[in-house]
């Protein structure tokens, strides 16, 4: 048995749908098919959260807004009769409880993390349900569950929930070995799972796909496929290199450097339930179905080059906090860390020196940062300084802390083409060397460094 995601970006609108919901019913009897909401939902829901709060007369629009996307697919896909009836019955069921959601926040005049995740997890329901309904309809037998029943086992973290893999797997064993043997379809909505409390707590945004593999882990899946209108893993961002080539083989630390900095193919934390259980994650591209895709599975393969891709994100802001003898003061950084902290801002990476921390954020949380930490009292640091156009650049491959003179030849590659290499890390990680160039200099410095390891004797510019 396998579990496959499907993605928003799949789910877009009735054809896109159609297609997929033809190429499952070929591919997925037997198995659990776990669904992110359509695409744009999780953000309409959200948002919606604001406009709700102090607007009660916006509810019935948000909430229509959501059912007519749902009912414009439903419709294409199942003829009047008593199909369509029956599940028009069961969206409206689920939409009521969406809008009594609405109409609580508008009356208690607040979004707590709690709300906030029920509401959020109204995509992945309204997914699952359309898709097993409209599955049905043409013929191949489907239904869903929600993880709420099967037991999807969270430590109730809102917004940001860790699953319980073995409290999952425990409840997987009694309540979703009798619905696998029918052959049918399982969709699972994906996105959340409930604490022991039977509190609904979402993984994070984009966190389907460690919902998939979270249930891959724990029904004994032989393996995860994510569902994709991408081939998989590329050697770099093909909008800025068209000649960009596909990556077949990739370690589970690879796939999750390469999902945190760059290419948005995966969810960084969705190797962590498969890592224990050894279970493969394949990348299947929908528009190509029989296409190889990328394969992430245990064991390193060191490819000749040893580098495998030359990731990049603009999304990243340094905050320099200013500091004398930073490497002798005990606390410092737990201390600057925990302030930015408090104020919900995730440090994506720390780079320190004597005279200085370096905090590499998400580019809209430096200012929120730094009003963070001016906000401290005493204040543990002399001034402060924000780099806001940064760019960041991973060069990930197995191997690449063992193999001498890979960075010197990236920083060669750069240097070459008049490129400046502001900050450095290597060494946190095996397979990943980072460094930040000015976002101005970031697509040449990505084709020189490609062109380096990827098409040899052309590398000197
Ligand atoms: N629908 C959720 C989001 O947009 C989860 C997902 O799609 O992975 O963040
Ligand atoms: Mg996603």
């Amino acid at each position: 048995m396998k579990v496959i995601k499907v993605g928003g970006g799949c789910l877009r609108n009735k054809k896109t749908i159609a297609e997929i919901l033809a190429l499952l019913a070929e591919r997925a009897r037997g198995h659990i098919v776990v669904v992110s909401a359509l695409s744009g939902i999780t953000d309409l829901l959200i948002d919606g959260m604001k406009t709700c709060l102090l607007d009660e007369g916006a509810i019935a629009s948000v909430v229509g807004r959501v059912k007519n996307r749902h009912m414009l697919v439903a419709r294409h896909l199942m003829p009047a009769g008593p199909r369509l009836r029956n599940y028009t019955r069961d969206c409206n069921r689920t939409l009521t409880g969406l809008e009594r959601l609405y109409y609580g926040l508008n009356f208690t005049r607040e979004i707590t993390p709690r709300i906030a995740d029920v509401v959020a997890s109204y995509g992945e329901r309204l997914s699952a349900q359309l898709l097993s309904a409209a599955m049905n309809t043409n013929g191949t037998k489907a239904t869903h569950r929600l993880p709420e029943d099967l037991g999807v086992v969270t430590d109730g973290k809102y917004g940001d929930a860790t699953a319980d893999v073995k409290q999952t797997e425990k409840q997987l064993r009694q309540r979703l070995r009798p619905m696998m043997k029918s052959g049918q379809v399982l969709f699972v909505p994906g996105f959340y799972g409930v604490s022991r409390d039977g509190e609904i707590t979402t993984f994070g945004r984009g966190g389907s796909d460690y919902a998939a593999a979270v249930l891959a882990a724990a029904s004994g899946a032989e393996c995860l496929e994510i569902w994709k209108d991408v081939d998989g893993f590329l050697s770099a961002d093909p909008r800025i290199l068209p000649e960009a080539s596909l990556i077949g083989e990739l370690s589970y630390d690879e796939a999750a450097e390469l999902a945190y900095f760059g290419a948005k193919i995966l969810h960084p934390r969705t190797v962590e339930p498969l890592r224990a259980k050894r279970l493969p994650i394949l990348i299947k591209n929908t528009l190509d179905p029989d296409g190889t895709g990328s394969r992430i599975a245990a064991g390193r393969r060191v490819s000749s080059e040893v580098v495998k891709s030359v990731a990049h994100t603009t999304d990243i802001g340094i905050l320099k906090v200013h500091a004398s003898g930073v490497g002798m003061r005990r606390g410092i950084l737990g201390e600057v860390a925990a302030a930015v902290a408090a104020d919900g801002i995730n440090i994506k990476s720390v780079v320190t020196s004597q005279t200085s921390i370096s905090l590499l954020l998400a580019r809209r949380d430096v200012g929120p940062a730094r009003r963070a930490l001016m906000a401290m009292k005493p204040r543990p640091f002399r001034r402060l300084g924000a780099a806001e156009t940064a760019a960041l650049v991973a060069i990930v491959g197995e191997g690449l802390s063992r193999k001498p003179g890979i960075a010197a030849r990236c920083f060669t590659a750069a240097a070459e083409c008049a490129v400046n290499v502001e900050m450095i890390a290597f060494g946190p990680s095996p397979v990943a060397l980072y460094f930040i160039v000015k976002e101005t200099d970031l697509h040449k410095a990505v084709a020189a460094i490609h062109r380096h390891f990827f098409s040899a004797p052309q590398c000197l510019i």
